[in-house]
């Protein structure tokens, strides 16, 4: 084969190359989450990070998660307790025990205990109301969650600084 032929077929073979594992960054590319800090099992993406203000904080400060305005609130329990706590709108939790609204951090919202659910260990809590829809009149049901936010660790900071790896069995 003459040498410019077999030179024109390599450069077409790494030009090839370049543009498949291009594509298949691309298709493995997924938001970030957040992570269970015990486990590493996905709880939340970033995006579904939401304010939720409660009259019921001891206080409450800002923070930038995955590029998100996060509202953190610290709450205190009947223990007593206190948890920085920050809300999404669903993450992937097993929740433990029946509803309660007793001493609910957020008033007309019964709570139940969410845990990490491969590990088992508690994460935060889901919070549910029935509320009137503003557009439809109708009861619909809302929920959302309340994380602890030194439960967590986000997948951003987890690959780029500490390189552990997502652990999955
Ligand atoms: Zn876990």
């Amino acid at each position: 084969m003459p040498f410019r032929i077999w030179i024109l077929l390599l450069l077409t073979h790494q030009l090839v190359s370049t543009v498949y594992s291009a594509t298949q960054c691309q298709s493995h590319k997924h938001e970030p989450h957040l992570l269970c800090r015990m486990c590493g099992h996905e709880i939340a993406k970033g995006s579904s990070i939401i304010r939720k203000k409660s009259s019921m904080a001891l206080s409450s400060f800002n923070l930038t998660v995955m590029n998100n305005d996060c509202l953190v609130q610290l709450f205190e329990n009947g223990v007593p307790e206190q948890f920085d706590v920050f809300t999404v709108t669903q993450a992937d939790l097993a929740l433990s025990g029946k509803p309660t609204t007793a001493l609910s951090w957020f008033p007309g919202y019964a709570w139940t205990a969410a845990l990490c659910p491969k590990c088992g260990v508690h994460l935060g809590w889901r919070f549910e109301a029935n509320v009137i829809d503003s557009r439809s009149g109708r009861v619909v049901k809302d929920s959302f969650d309340g994380l602890v936010l030194d439960f967590l660790l986000s997948e951003e900071y987890s690959n780029s600084l500490t390189k552990v790896p997502k652990l999955s069995w």
